[in-house]
């Protein structure tokens, strides 16, 4: 949305080559649970803007990536300590502008936080590996470098800690970056870059880019200077900057969708298994790429986990993100909140039973807020069973045991994260081995990963190595593979001495 600027003091301009630059185009973000509040007036990058931030980025490569391990450390943890220590405001920012509750949002600042001190830790563990050549006095080591100019491209449903994982890895392991962040969550995205604006990188090492995607993000995706993107986002944007970026030779790390089975087996503990249900499903308002959006539920204990699901859910406050004692925020946005609507008439037409929720409930604030919704009586086949809604939203599909449970779980494209409520070790274990998803979660829910290990999925959730973690730097480096005959060692024995 552009809109005339009012207000100078909430402009936020982008940050390129070291400066805050305005533009000739600005965007508004505004609080979903309270509409009439306008957080503040974003500068939207033109194209002329884009090729400045990559020409900053590609001339403070050399100057970055022969860095010292010490310097990137220090920036790399100073970032990750001002994070943490202003969670409390960094968190109230995110659960304005975003509708995530304020406890999930300052328990995400300080996720963001702990990433960003992770990576700096990371930049002391070692950058080569030697191993034993096959041959005689040859010596062979693999050497890692960093890719070049990276472009992290981020959703609007973790603001400070997925833009955390893609910036803090690039950086420690010598890359620069473009940043560009989605148009719904400006406001986390520019108090994250001016906190990495006063960290001391050279200037160009890191830039922000905020616009919209189809502009500003396939401007930079296509940038033949950009050696890499990494992404997280939907499977249908993901699939078409994978394919942009591989026509023009460029490294990739896609991560997409979900459609997360929870299964719940007869000799499941329901109360948790509701539990974890209604966390996966309802937290964040389902706005998770890990929710639980199909709950598999054999046929023994249907009824009754209906039954305590339901119950539980009329419990679940809903309210303006920022109220402590909220459950369940609004939804981002208005086009998500229609796009909700229409997954509940699509799932009524196709024979779903709608049994509670879904209701556009009234705030003292006008907002985009609804009750979270279940469907029973749902089929695999059906859309809401296969495509990823990403609201609060569930369905449940009644199995006769397991190996139907096994089944219909894994008919599905997605395979991201995959759940199981079961006491039974055989059983959990062969899951463990045949469910098709990059992250399995035993007695427990579907979403909530811990911040050091690495996220992946399976099919068309995921591509490219994994984000997180040591794993991600298969993406943020280069091999190189050096056979070498340096002669007879210095220090080794003199024949005859
Ligand atoms: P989205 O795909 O609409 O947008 C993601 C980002 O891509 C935004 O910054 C957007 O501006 C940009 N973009 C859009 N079109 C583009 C284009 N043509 N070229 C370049 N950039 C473009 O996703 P969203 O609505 O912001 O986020 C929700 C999605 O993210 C869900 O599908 C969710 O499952 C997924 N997600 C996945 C993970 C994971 O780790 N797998 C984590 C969080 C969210």
């Amino acid at each position: 949305m552009s809109n005339q600027i009012t207000n100078e003091q909430d402009i936020k301009h982008n940050f390129i080559a070291g400066e805050w630059r305005s533009s000739s185009e600005y965007m508004q973000n505004i609080n979903p649970s309270d509409t009439n509040d306008v957080i503040a007036t974003y500068a939207t990058a033109t194209s002329n803007d884009v090729q400045d931030a990559v020409s900053a980025a590609v001339s403070a490569l050399p100057l970055w990536s022969s860095s010292t391990s010490g310097e990137r450390f220090d920036i790399l943890d100073a970032i990750g300590s001002e994070i943490i220590q202003r969670k409390g405001e960094l968190g109230d920012l995110l659960a304005r502008e975003e509708g995530k509750t304020l406890k999930e949002a300052v328990a995400e600042a300080h996720r963001a936080g702990s990433l960003f001190k992770f990576f700096a830790a990371e930049v002391y563990r070692s950058e080569s590996e030697g191993y034993r050549s096959l041959r005689e006095g040859i010596s062979l080591e693999i050497q890692r470098e960093p890719i070049g100019v990276v472009a992290a491209i981020t959703p609007w449903n973790f603001p400070l800690a997925i833009p955390a994982w893609k910036i803090a890895p690039a950086l420690a392991y010598g890359n620069t970056v473009v940043f560009k962040p989605s148009e719904l969550v400006c406001g986390s995205a520019w108090a994250l870059a001016e906190i990495i604006s006063r960290a001391g990188l050279p200037d160009g090492v890191f830039n922000l880019l905020m616009g919209q995607g189809t502009e500003t993000g396939a401007a930079l995706v296509e940038h033949p200077n950009v050696a890499g993107v990494s992404f997280t986002g939907s499977s249908v944007v993901g699939r078409k900057i994978g394919a942009s970026v591989f026509a023009r030779g460029g490294k990739m790390q896609l991560e997409m969708g979900g459609k997360n089975p929870l299964i719940v087996l007869d000799d499941a503990d329901l109360e948790k298994a509701v539990e974890f249900a209604i966390n996966g499903a309802f937290f964040s308002a389902g706005q998770r790429c890990t929710a639980s959006s199909r709950l598999i539920v054999t046929e023994n204990i249907h009824d009754s986990f209906i039954d305590a699901m339901s119950k539980r859910m009329e419990l679940l406050r809903i309210g303006d993100a920022r109220n402590p004692k909220t459950d369940i925020g609004p939804v981002v946005s208005e086009a998500q909140l229609k796009k909700n609507l229409e997954y509940l008439r699509i799932g009524l037409n196709d024979g779903a039973k709608h049994l509670m929720g879904g209701d556009q409930v009234e705030q003292t604030t006008p907002g985009w807020y609804l009750s979270p919704a279940l469907f029973i009586n749902a089929k695999s086949e059906m859309k809401i069973c296969r495509e990823e809604i990403f609201g609060p939203i569930a369905a449940v599909i009644s199995v006769s045991d397991y190996d139907e449970a096994l089944s219909v779980a894994n008919d599905s494209e997605f395979g991201l994260s995959a759940g199981i409520v079961s006491n039974d070790r055989l059983i959990i274990d062969h899951f463990i081995d045949n469910i098709q998803a990059g992250m399995v979660q035993i007695n427990l829910p579907t979403a909530g990963m811990d911040f050091h290990a690495p996220i992946t999925g399976r099919k068309n959730s995921s591509f490219g190595p994994p984000e997180k973690s040591s794993y991600c730097r298969e993406f943020f480096t280069n091999t190189k593979v050096i056979h070498a005959n340096y002669g007879k060692r210095l220090n080794s024995k003199r024949e005859g001495s």
